[in-house]
């Protein structure tokens, strides 16, 4: 069977439980993406983000405050995606080289800053249930993903104790599979795509 390959990315943390789904994908051997919102990060949020990117997780910027980027002026939308960039590379020493939109909303301006910093903006690649709605259980998320995941696949997820609990699920269907799930700089690696210039939401490579 062919190896298949997929990239999660998880946002709005840092926030509980990152370290318990951190820790999941260790054990598993595998690997995802963090899409970090800036004013999260702070001395009690660096260790869980020190310890992703120790352990080859990639953080990707999700804006400093989490607000709809289309509404900004283009110098606001830089700042926005550019702030929590410059504070993990002062607090880490590790440079983020992707960004996802809040609400994956973005349009042209959005895309010129991106395409101007070399910031792939990562969408949404498959149909998943609402992870970030409260009543949606771990078996919802886990049977839509493993419904609808495909080979080149880049998805989001949400940090959430809900999605930590779908894993389970999932990582035993992706080994069953043969899939693996990397790192979003990974994915583009191993499938060999560079993902500039950037004109829309990468959702599958
Ligand atoms: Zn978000």
């Amino acid at each position: 069977m062919n190896k298949k390959y997929a990239c999660i990315v998880f946002d709005d943390g840092p926030r509980e439980p990152m370290l318990e789904m951190i820790n999941k994908f260790i054990k598993n051997e595998f690997r995802c993406g963090f899409a970090i919102i800036g004013k999260k990060i702070s001395d009690q949020t660096e260790a869980v983000l020190k310890y992703a990117v120790e352990n080859g997780f990639e953080l990707v910027s999700h804006g400093q405050n989490h607000i709809g980027l289309p509404e900004l002026s283009k110098a606001e939308i830089e700042l926005e995606l550019l702030s929590p960039i410059n504070e993990i590379e002062r607090r880490l020493g590790y440079k983020i080289t992707s960004a996802r939109a809040p609400y994956l909303w973005a349009d042209e301006s959005v895309f010129t800053v991106c395409g101007e910093h070399s910031l792939p903006l990562l969408g949404q690649g498959i149909t998943v249930a609402h992870d970030w709605e409260d009543a949606v259980t771990a078996k919802e998320i886990s049977d839509s993903f493993i419904k609808n995941i495909y080979d080149g696949a880049i998805i989001t997820l949400h940090v959430k104790y809900s999605t930590c609990e779908a894993l389970d699920e999932i990582f035993a269907f992706l080994k069953a599979e043969n899939f693996e799930l990397l790192t979003p700089t990974d994915l583009f690696k191993v499938k060999n795509v560079n993902p500039i210039p950037l004109d829309r939401q990468i959702t599958r490579v």
